[in-house]
């Protein structure tokens, strides 16, 4: 049995389909993953760090390779206090690349038995990302496509029922 851990940090601000399939594909390199939920002092999301990590639990379901907890402080060092050496993070459009580059060579730098490991996203989850969901869902339009049903609930609870046509 593949005993790897590997730490899959994000705000999940919340949880998309996108998040769900790097998870999905994880599962199949990595025995175990934990999902890492940041606790950002800046960025303001919409869901508190509690409501965000029951959320991940609810639209996950059980499984016992996977767990969600919360790390405040360098990642670097939340990662190797749960035995790890490995980050998983998902890319998608080039966009995305100069930021994780900057974040991955600076986590290696700290600490340098992490790696950083990226996977590419699914083709039909290229553009969708958490912020997108919470665009779409405040504007009432229908989110079921990008979000498991108790996210699309918990977003129509925050900003009104979405508008049928
Ligand atoms: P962060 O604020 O750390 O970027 P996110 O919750 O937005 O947190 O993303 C967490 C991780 O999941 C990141 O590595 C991000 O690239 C990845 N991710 C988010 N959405 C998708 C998607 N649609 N396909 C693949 N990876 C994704």
């Amino acid at each position: 049995m593949n005993k790897q851990i590997a730490i899959y940090p994000g705000s999940f601000d919340p949880i998309t389909y996108g998040h769900l399939d790097i998870i999905e594909r994880g599962l199949e390199v990595f025995g175990q993953i934990i999902i890492a939920v940041a606790r950002n002092s800046e960025k303001k999301s919409l869901f508190s760090t509690a409501e965000r990590i029951s959320l991940i639990k609810e639209a996950l379901g059980s499984n016992e390779r996977v767990s969600v907890e919360t790390f405040d402080g360098l990642l670097v060092d939340y990662v190797v206090s749960r035995g790890s050496r490995v980050i998983l993070r998902g890319l998608r459009a080039v966009s995305d690349f100069e930021y994780e580059f900057q974040i991955a060579q600076m986590n290696h730098n700290l600490k340098s038995e992490v790696e950083t490991l990226f996977m590419m996203t699914s083709v039909p989850y290229g553009y969708l990302s958490s912020s997108i969901v919470k665009e779409v869902a405040g504007l009432q339009g229908p989110v079921e496509s990008l979000v498991p049903p108790v996210i699309a609930k918990a977003l129509a609870e925050k900003f009104g029922k979405p508008k049928t046509n």
